[in-house]
């Protein structure tokens, strides 16, 4: 992948990392452009007290800030989440001159340090940008407005939905030590839910086939417990546009939809590989003994759906099973949304697991 850096580097600790990066991301094969335009990946610095977002040209790439801080880092994800919102990063990094530490927090509440004084120091920064520098979004979306009449008013598939949905925003899964919405003000509350398709983070997404490869999801940026409107927050998917990099979706005319969960990929490829498979549930919590994917691929990659895809192979019953994401949550797979709700009820944890 291409890589650049945006802005400018006049702090040491900026100057450090931005070699560190330059060479940690080179020694795996990538390539550094001075145009970020055209790079798959920016690093991009930002201003702790004026964050600004790099203007993507694409919305395909990875962007990753830097933030040169001048007091000591006490609490990352207090002190760098605000600013990764208002950023608009995919992650950021971020550290004080003198002290040694680098810290990294990711959209999905991930935090991490990495000492530069460690022997393998390129390695560890490189293992935490490797989910980005290997990966490929698809976030485009395609309506055709062809949904069939019979469709239009939802079906038993499209009211379990409706009703899972309900059940598990009574759960409250919401991870409890940051409350985000607390944290943040409205507007960059707004763009977090914009951007990440995360809003909420009370939990992640529901989908359900309907026939073939054809499935119904529930569209990102929405009060997953409010959702319930055909060809609005809950939308039919009819498949994966490889050569557009979007996905495909059926709406009634005249519908103003939504965008479908950024998820939709990973969705796409389990019910093509798993026809046992009758519904999913994604939620950003956790389960106790469940086997986990062990790269935190972003939600809304082809890896991330290949990644879980294995672990589902792995599994002597995939079609009713639950599977890890690592530092990020959960999917479950069962033939319907019910069966799904009543092995997570009891079991499901708020907190998922960072490592
Ligand atoms: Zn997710």
């Amino acid at each position: 992948m291409l890589f650049s850096f945006d802005g400018d580097d006049n702090s040491p600790w900026l100057k450090e990392i931005r070699k560190e990066l330059a060479h940690s991301m080179s020694e795996h094969g990538h390539q550094e452009t001075s145009n970020p335009d055209e790079a798959g990946l920016v690093f991009h610095t930002v201003s702790p007290t004026r964050p600004r977002p790099f203007r993507r040209r694409s919305q395909a790439t990875f962007v990753i800030g830097l933030i040169p801080w001048d007091q000591p880092i006490t609490q990352p994800l207090k002190q760098l989440y605000p600013l990764l919102v208002r950023s608009l990063a995919n992650l950021v990094i971020s550290g004080t001159p003198g002290t040694g530490m680098s810290y990294l927090v990711t959209p999905e509440l991930g935090n991490y340090s990495v000492s530069h004084d460690l022997p393998d120091f390129r390695d560890a920064l490189y293992d935490r940008i490797a989910p980005l520098a290997t990966s490929h979004l698809v976030i485009d979306n395609l309506f055709d407005n062809d949904l069939p009449e019979e469709l239009r008013d939802g079906t038993q598939v499209t009211r379990e939905m409706r009703d899972a949905s309900r059940t598990l925003a009574s759960w409250n899964l919401f991870p409890t030590p940051y409350p985000v919405a607390d944290m943040l003000p409205a507007e960059d509350y707004r763009h977090l839910q914009r951007v990440f398709g995360i809003g909420g983070l009370s939990y992640g997404n529901l989908s359900a086939r309907h026939e073939g490869e054809v499935f119904w999801m529930s569209a990102s940026g929405v009060d997953k417990g409010k959702i319930g409107t055909v060809s609005r927050d809950i939308l039919l998917v009819k498949g994966f546009d490889e050569e557009k990099r979007a996905m495909r979706l059926s709406v009634a005319p005249g519908a103003d939809p939504l965008r479908v969960s950024v998820d939709a990929v990973e969705h796409w490829g389990i019910y093509r590989k798993h026809p046992e498979i009758g519904a999913l549930i994604h939620v950003h919590a956790w389960v106790d003994g469940i086997p986990s994917t062990t790269i935190n691929y972003p939600c809304g990659t082809v890896e991330m759906g290949n990644a879980m895809s294995d672990l589902l192979d792995q599994d002597p019953h995939p079609e009713r099973t639950i599977i890890g994401l690592r530092n990020h949550g959960i999917t479950a797979t069962g033939p319907n949304f019910p069966d799904i709700l009543s092995r997570l009820e009891g079991r499901i944890l708020a907190q998922v697991p960072m490592v």
